[in-house]
């Protein structure tokens, strides 16, 4: 299997340092050479090229965040003349301006290779039919998985999201047997499989789902599997390092495998910059070893989330990221309490809800508010108002007991809080808006 690559993901930790030292080498040298405004920051840091002989030395490299790539906007970091450039992807927006990355043919085939390992690590092959339904266009979801599904030689269906009876149609006319979309659109489409008065593995044959682009958890990860019959995988990735396939899961379905060859991993406090060891929480920062059109070398994600190199059943050697948590910038700060929407999300999948949510955060008389609104599940629709009362309350104390800090919890009709297609956006923060 092509796209399963034994001799790089199975390498010892020795031959994987090697060759990120020799990379990383080169690709300092190309983004310093072409990227003036990354040149500037090195040398306002103090640093050379010549200064950086192995990845031993790259903690003495600069930082590079969200806030230079919107300072060089739009063409302030590409690394070539834009006569090599075939292709840009956007970020989504969902923290404010959006970023655009550039992509040579080479930048393209690289990111399309690591999807197409995501999709071998999800047991898939050509004889594969795989439905992607991440949105298409500027998002990197769609395209991204679409390469590696026509890498791997899968009959790739380019659904983009949306109009889910239509994608449940062609799941059964052409038996697809892949599924690739947000997780938050995954459930949608098991809820509406339901509701068609479909079941999984007889009116639908899917095996295995891929899905990433947001964060979701393991309670999330159960329930997709049961209302679709599969296994679902997680992936991971975002523009600024090419999109969806920076991190894919594998068989043992904990922790995804960063592809080591193409990209540098660490952990830092995003408070102090400083390098952390393996297996502590902090913010991920990606160096990218192969780029040519967009060189991102220490790019803060803002992500927070632990790494771990231990040993896999699937064999792969590559460092593990666990599910991030959420963005620092997702972090609600409550009442001077953190709260990360994932938890609350954890207690209410717990008790039986549906992941149809939504947390307003407010404040009132300089008191922080959290409301969380969340559907009653389909046995409820008989309850009474006074079991509805009971089970706000339960859910309340749940809530309590795992972010700390109370919630007035409103349980509403089902079909009453909007559908994700793409990534769900499921925090209402109003101090941001009176702030
Ligand atoms: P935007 O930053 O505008 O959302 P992207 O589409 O590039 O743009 O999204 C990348 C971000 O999506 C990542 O930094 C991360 O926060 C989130 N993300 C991607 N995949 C996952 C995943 N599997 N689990 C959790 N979060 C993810
Ligand atoms: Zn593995």
């Amino acid at each position: 299997m092509k796209y399963y690559q034994p001799e790089k993901e199975c390498a010892s930790v020795e031959e994987i340092r090697a060759w990120q030292s020799e990379k990383l080498v080169k690709q300092v040298k190309h983004a310093y050479d072409n990227v003036p405004y990354y040149r500037d920051l090195m040398d306002k840091q103090g640093v050379k090229p010549e200064d950086i002989r192995s990845i031993d030395d790259l903690h003495k490299l600069p930082f590079i965040s969200k806030y230079d790539l919107r300072e060089a906007y739009p063409y302030g970091f590409l690394a070539v003349d834009k006569s090599e450039v075939v292709r840009i992807h956007s970020t989504s927006g969902t923290t404010g301006r959006r970023v655009i990355a550039f992509y040579t043919q080479h930048d393209v085939d690289l990111w399309e290779e690591c999807c197409a390992r995501a999709i071998v690590a999800a047991g898939g092959d050509k004889n594969d039919v795989v439905q992607v339904a991440y949105g298409y266009g500027l998002f990197t979801g769609g395209a991204g998985l679409h390469g590696g599904s026509h890498k791997v030689g899968s009959m790739t269906l380019p659904m983009s999201s949306g109009n889910t009876e239509r994608q449940i149609q062609f799941m059964q006319d052409l038996g697809s047997t892949i599924l690739c979309c947000t997780p938050s659109y995954a459930a949608y489409i098991g809820e509406v499989l339901k509701n068609m008065g479909l079941e999984p593995n007889k009116d639908i044959h899917l095996k295995a789902g891929i899905f990433g682009a947001e964060p979701w958890t393991e309670e999330m990860r159960r329930g997709i599997e049961k209302s679709l019959g599969i296994k679902a995988y997680d992936i991971y990735g975002l523009t600024e390092i090419s999109g969806p396939g920076v991190a894919f899961e594998c068989s043992e379905q904990k922790g995804m495998h960063i592809n080591e060859d193409h990209f540098i991993a660490e952990i830092i406090n995003p408070e102090t910059g400083e390098v952390l060891p393996e297996g502590t929480k902090g913010e991920l920062v990606f160096t990218c070893l192969d780029k040519e059109a967009f060189p991102m070398i220490r790019y803060r994600t803002r992500d927070i989330c632990v790494l771990k190199r231990e040993k896999c059943s699937c064999g792969r050697t590559f460092i593990k990221m666990a599910k991030p948590m959420g963005r620092s910038d997702d972090m609600l700060i409550i009442r001077g309490v953190n709260v990360f929407p994932s938890q609350i999300e954890t207690v209410l999948l717990e008790q039986g809800y549906q992941p149809n949510y939504r947390i307003e955060v407010d404040r009132v008389d300089n008191n922080d508010t959290l409301d969380v609104f969340v559907e009653v599940t389909s046995d409820d629709i008989s309850d009474t108002v006074k079991d509805i009362t009971v089970k706000e309350k339960e859910l309340a104390m749940a809530i309590r007991n795992m972010i700390g800090i109370g919630a007035k919890i409103h349980l509403v009709p089902i079909g009453s809080i909007e559908r994700s297609e793409g990534k769900a956006k499921r925090v209402i923060d109003r101090r941001k808006l009176i702030d």
